[in-house]
């Protein structure tokens, strides 16, 4: 297992292409602006180095017998769903952004279990590839982006309706060593600092999609393959200083990327399906449901810093006490914690797949993640609320560290006495980072919009069944276990209840 320095080093044997700002990046580790999202990444290998965290930051592999990092790990059990949504709260805690391997780690449970379901099939011998691939990952510690969203060009139409058939990524050429791929994928995380990138379909497809049906393996530094790094709010902060980014180490969501597959060529050996498109919709569920196991791990984290920030603002401006204070910051902590409850939830109520691999409960996976739609924009209102207008209107580091004037601020911007001025504005800065910055977008989309959240939520939520109940609540349909009880036919139940009835009253009248 690498540690942190071992990962960023490990970035320097890759020459991927990456641009940014009309910029060709040569050296991803010593860019800047990429630099916050490498030390998020580098704190999941770290963490796994320090006894305290052993337990849910490492695994043993069931293919090798080896440790390694959780991270490369297929979940073995209902303990090993638990001890992920752990591990990304705990990450959460210590970087306070998106650390980024989770997508990669969803693509390898994934794969692990839609390859074996192929091959049942089929006949194919994509899991054994596969597990050879895995192995490779584990070994080395690899980190791998998860390539799922295709750019997807007009949303009316399907992959091979599209006026230009490159909006998905599909497969432009078979040959004996390999296949050749094109398209597109967007909001890549982690992308630019990672060692490989595993591609799968976005959507169930049918059979004139198959070309788009393909899922495989390539090296970040794949001939062929291009990223364009995203801009985010503020980015340039990165540049003036420390104080005004907020969370100057790790900086705020990813780093997300357009990913292009120029015609790039892929191996036999990293194929893992091609042209199995009655697979794609298995494979895209599965992954969703990994991925939106996470959000009330991983923003439940990020939840905790954002409440302890909000909690020293207010003891920084000398309202801590205040009743309404104390009851906004117990109403963050109920929807952190609500989130949390639906992480476990989906975790615990997981099952185990034909091939082995335990997959949590998609209905509550999307129920968790639904609510990360909402209850984030939530609390960071209440943590705008009661840190104040600050919050957006201090003024920047180089004035508060420019000799002519930063006496000034230090003397105006002060609150409780015994409280620097410049421990005030850096808190001010986190929660900025914190509440108001592409987080609350990233917890809107990423691992899927709400809509893809409640067309699973309806699938699965078993709308017949409630149906039922509400038929024999209403005595519609017969209700078994009422008759048990009573020891007769719900009708007839009623019918001597209310003869009775009827003969005692008329007895009375007599
Ligand atoms: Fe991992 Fe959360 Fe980032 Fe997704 S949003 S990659 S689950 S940290």
């Amino acid at each position: 297992m690498m540690t942190g320095k071992e990962y960023i080093e490990s970035l320097k044997k890759y020459k991927p292409t990456i641009y940014f700002m009309g910029r060709r990046i040569n050296s991803v580790v010593d860019e800047p602006m990429f630099r916050p999202h490498i030390h998020a990444a580098a704190m999941t290998y770290e963490l796994a180095h320090d006894p305290r965290y052993e337990d849910i930051m490492t695994a043993t592999s069931h293919i090798t017998g080896e440790k390694i990092n959780r991270f490369t790990h297929i979940h073995q059990s209902i303990e090993d769903l638990v001890k992920k949504v752990r591990m990304m709260r705990l990450l959460g805690q210590k970087t306070a952004t998106c650390f980024q391997r989770c997508v990669g780690f969803d693509a390898l449970n994934a794969l692990y279990i839609t390859t074996y379901d192929i091959d049942k099939k089929y006949g194919t011998e994509y899991h054994q590839r596969f597990i050879e691939y895995l192995k490779y990952v584990q070994k080395n510690d690899l980190m791998c982006v998860g390539a799922m969203t295709d750019v997807k060009g007009d949303r009316s139409l399907k992959p091979h309706q599209q006026k230009d058939p490159d909006l998905y990524v599909h497969i432009v050429e078979k040959r004996e060593d390999g296949i050749v791929v094109r398209g597109a994928k967007a909001h890549m995380t982690g992308a630019v600092n990672s060692h490989e990138v595993i591609v799968m379909p976005t959507r169930a497809l049918g059979p004139e999609d198959k070309d788009y049906a393909v899922s495989f393996a390539v090296p970040i530094d794949a001939e062929g393959l291009i990223n364009v790094f995203a801009r985010q709010t503020n980015d340039t902060r990165r540049l003036d200083g420390v104080i005004d980014c907020g969370n100057a180490k790790y900086g705020v969501v990813g780093g997300e990327t357009l990913m292009i597959f120029n015609d790039v060529f892929v191996p036999w050996e990293r194929v893992f399906m091609c042209g199995e498109y009655d697979f794609a919709g298995q494979l895209v569920e599965i992954f969703a449901t990994y991925h939106r196991q996470n959000y009330g791990g991983c923003k439940v984290g990020v939840a905790d810093v954002l409440i302890g920030a909000t909690a020293n603002i207010a003891e920084y401006n000398g309202v801590a006490k205040a009743p309404h204070i104390i009851d906004k910051l117990t109403e963050m902590m109920h929807l952190a914690e609500t989130c949390w409850c639906c992480s476990l939830a989906c975790s615990y109520e997981g099952y185990k797949t034909p091939s082995g691999a335990y997959v949590p409960n998609p209905l509550l996976a999307n129920i968790t993640k639904l609510n990360m739609t909402r209850f984030p924009y939530e609390w960071s209102r209440l943590a705008q609320d009661i840190a104040g207008g600050l919050v957006i209107t201090a003024p920047s580091e180089k004035d508060y560290r420019n000799p002519e004037i930063g006496s000034l601020i230090e003397k105006y911007l002060k609150g409780v006495a015994e409280v620097p001025t410049e421990h005030r504005i850096r808190m001010f800065r986190l929660i900025e980072n914190l509440a108001i910055g592409a987080q609350l977008p990233e917890s809107m989309h990423g691992a899927g919009s709400p809509q893809a959240q409640k067309i699973m939520i309806w699938r699965r939520g078993n709308i017949e069944m409630k149906k039922d109940l509400a038929k024999i609540a209403a005595g519609i349909k017969p209700d078994e276990h009422f008759e048990k009880i009573v020891g007769k036919k719900e009708e007839e139940f009623f019918k001597d209840l209310f003869d009775k009835m009827n003969k005692k009253r008329s007895d009375r009248e007599l």
